[in-house]
C-alpha cells in the first residue's frame, strides 16, 4: 500500500517514539520491580535466619523455652513482618509479638508447619530454630504482601510517576514527530510537485523552494537547475527549429526567386546574376553538409576514424593552407607548434576542428591583427590554442558559442557568412576524440580558444 511521505514518516517516528518512551520505561520498570523484590526476598531470609539465631540463644539460655519473650535482645519484627510466633518443637505456641498489638499478638498452637497464605494475602513463613543441631523450636512470621511493602509501595509510587511521564513525553514526542514529518515532508513534496509541473513543461517556480536541511536544499537546487536546463534546452531547440527552417529558406527563396526571374524574362540572366545564384545554392549545400557533418559526428553511428598520426605536421598543414587567405586580408598568422606531437586521433576531422577555430579567427579579425596558432604537449594531454586580437565575444554571448546555428550577431555574421555551425562542429569533433574545447574573450581584444585532447585514447 502506498503512503505520503508525511504518513509514513509519522508512522515511524511514532513508531521510534513508542520504542523509547514506553517500550523501553516499561522494560526498566519490569527490571526494577524484579530486582526489588529479590532483594527484599533476600533481605527477609537474613533476617529471619538471624532472628532465629536469636530465639536459639534465648533457648540456649535455660535449655528450655519456660518465660522466653520475644523482643528480648533482638528486634523481631522488622519490616515486612505483621506477626512473629515462636513455637516450642511440639508446635504449642510460647509467645507471640505484632504489629499494632501492644507488641503482643494473639497466639495458639501451631495447627500447620511450614509457608502458606492467608486469604488475605498475607505470607506465612516458618524458621526453622535449631541449637546445637536439634530443631528446638519455630519462628512462625506473617508477612505482609510484597505490593503493601515499603519497597512495594515506593515501586507503585514511582511507577504511576514513570507512566504520568511517559504519557506527557508521548504526547510532546508524536507533536514533535508531526512537525518533524512536515517541516522534511514539504520541501520533498514541493520538489516533486515542482519535477510534475516540468515535466508538464511549466519550467519557471511559481514558489521558492528553501530549506534548511543540507540534502533537502540539495535536491531542490538540483530541480531548480533540471527546470532551467531544460528551458535553455526547449528554448534552444526552438531556436535550432527555426534557425535550420530559416537558413534554408532564405537561399531557396532567393535561387527560386531568381530563377522565375530569368524564366519570366525580368531579368537578365547575367553572369553578376548567375553568380550570386550559384553562391547562394552553394550557402545552401554548405548548410546541408554542415548539418551532415555534425549529424555524423553526435550521431550514434559516430564517424571517427582513429590513427596514430603526427598532430605536429597537421597543424603546420593548415597553417600553410590558411597563410594565403591570412595575407590577402593582412592578418598575420603565427604558428608555435611543438615538434613532433603524436596522438590517436581521426586527423582529417581533427583538422577541421582546427582549421574551423582558424576561419573564426580570420574572419573575426581585422587587417592589422594577428593570429597565434600553437600546439604544446601536457603531461597526459596535448593543447591546441587559436589565439587572436580580432573583436572579441561578449560575455553574454560566451557560453552559447558552442550551440548549433549560435551566432553571436546574426546580422554581421550573415554578412561575414557565419552559420553558427562551424563551432559546434569542432566541439562534436573534439568531444568525440575525448577531449575538451573551450574559449575566453574580451571584446575589442580578442579571442582564445583551447583544444585539449588526451595523448592516449580511453578504449
Ligand atoms: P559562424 O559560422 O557564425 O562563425 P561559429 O559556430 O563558428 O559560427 O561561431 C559562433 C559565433 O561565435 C559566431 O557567430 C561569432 O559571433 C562567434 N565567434 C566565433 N569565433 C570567434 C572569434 N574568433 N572572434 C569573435 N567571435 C567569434
Amino acid at each position: 500500500m502506498k503512503r505520503s511521505l508525511r504518513t509514513q514518516m509519522l508512522f515511524q517516528y511514532t513508531a521510534i517514539v513508542i520504542i523509547c518512551m514506553v517500550v523501553i520505561p516499561a522494560a526498566i520498570s519490569r527490571l526494577l520491580d524484579f530486582q526489588m523484590r529479590r532483594f527484599a526476598e533476600e533481605k527477609f531470609l537474613e533476617d529471619r535466619q538471624e532472628m532465629a539465631a536469636a530465639a536459639g540463644n534465648l533457648y540456649r539460655f535455660s535449655n528450655s523455652w519456660e518465660g522466653v519473650r520475644l523482643g528480648n535482645g533482638a528486634n523481631f519484627l522488622r519490616w515486612p513482618i505483621i506477626t512473629v510466633t515462636l513455637y516450642d518443637e511440639e508446635g504449642h505456641a510460647v509467645h507471640s509479638l505484632g504489629r499494632g498489638m501492644g507488641k503482643r499478638a494473639h497466639s495458639k498452637d501451631m495447627e500447620l508447619m511450614g509457608d502458606s497464605m492467608t486469604p488475605h494475602g498475607c505470607r506465612i513463613i516458618d524458621e526453622p530454630i535449631t541449637v546445637g543441631g536439634r530443631v528446638v523450636g519455630h519462628l512462625a512470621f506473617k508477612c505482609m504482601p510484597f505490593n503493601d511493602s515499603r519497597e512495594g509501595v515506593f515501586l507503585r509510587r514511582f511507577n504511576r510517576h514513570l507512566y504520568i511521564a511517559m504519557a506527557f513525553m508521548l504526547v510532546t514526542a508524536v507533536f514533535i514527530a508531526f512537525f518533524m514529518a512536515e517541516r522534511i515532508s514539504r520541501p520533498v513534496l514541493e520538489a516533486a510537485r515542482r519535477a510534475r509541473l516540468i515535466s508538464e513543461g511549466k519550467y519557471r517556480a511559481d514558489t521558492e523552494m528553501n530549506s534548511d536541511i543540507t540534502e533537502i536544499q540539495t535536491l531542490t537546487d538540483s530541480v531548480n537547475k533540471l527546470a532551467s536546463a531544460l528551458e535553455s534546452q526547449e528554448a534552444l531547440r526552438k531556436r535550432l527549429m527555426s534557425d535550420i527552417a530559416h537558413e534554408l529558406r532564405n537561399p531557396v527563396t532567393i535561387v527560386k526567386s531568381h530563377l522565375e526571374a530569368f524564366e519570366d524574362g525580368i531579368w537578365e540572366p547575367t553572369p553578376d546574376r548567375i553568380k550570386l545564384t550559384v553562391s547562394e545554392t552553394d550557402r545552401l549545400s554548405k548548410l546541408i553538409s554542415e548539418v551532415g557533418v555534425l549529424y555524423a559526428i553526435e550521431g550514434e553511428n559516430n564517424s571517427l576514424v582513429f590513427e596514430n598520426a603526427n598532430l605536429s605536421e597537421e597543424l603546420e598543414r593548415s597553417q600553410l593552407t590558411f597563410a594565403p587567405l591570412f595575407a590577402n586580408k593582412e592578418v598575420e598568422l603565427v604558428g608555435d607548434i611543438e615538434p613532433s606531437l603524436t596522438v590517436s586521433a581521426d586527423m582529417g576531422k581533427l583538422r577541421q576542428a582546427v582549421e574551423n577555430l582558424l576561419s573564426n579567427a580570420l574572419r573575426y579579425t581585422d587587417k592589422g591583427g594577428k593570429v597565434i596558432l600553437s600546439l604544446k604537449s601536457m603531461s597526459s594531454n596535448v593543447e591546441i590554442t587559436v589565439k587572436d586580437s580580432g573583436i572579441g565575444i561578449s560575455k553574454s554571448d560566451l557560453p552559447n558559442i558552442f550551440e548549433r546555428f549560435y551566432r553571436a550577431d546574426k546580422s554581421r555574421a550573415r554578412v561575414s557568412g557565419g552559420m553558427g555551425i562551424g563551432l559546434a562542429i569542432a566541439k562534436a569533433i573534439v568531444e568525440g576524440h575525448g577531449g575538451t574545447i573551450s574559449a575566453e574573450s574580451t571584446e575589442g581584444i580578442g579571442s582564445t580558444f583551447v583544444i585539449t585532447l588526451p595523448k592516449c585514447r580511453k578504449a
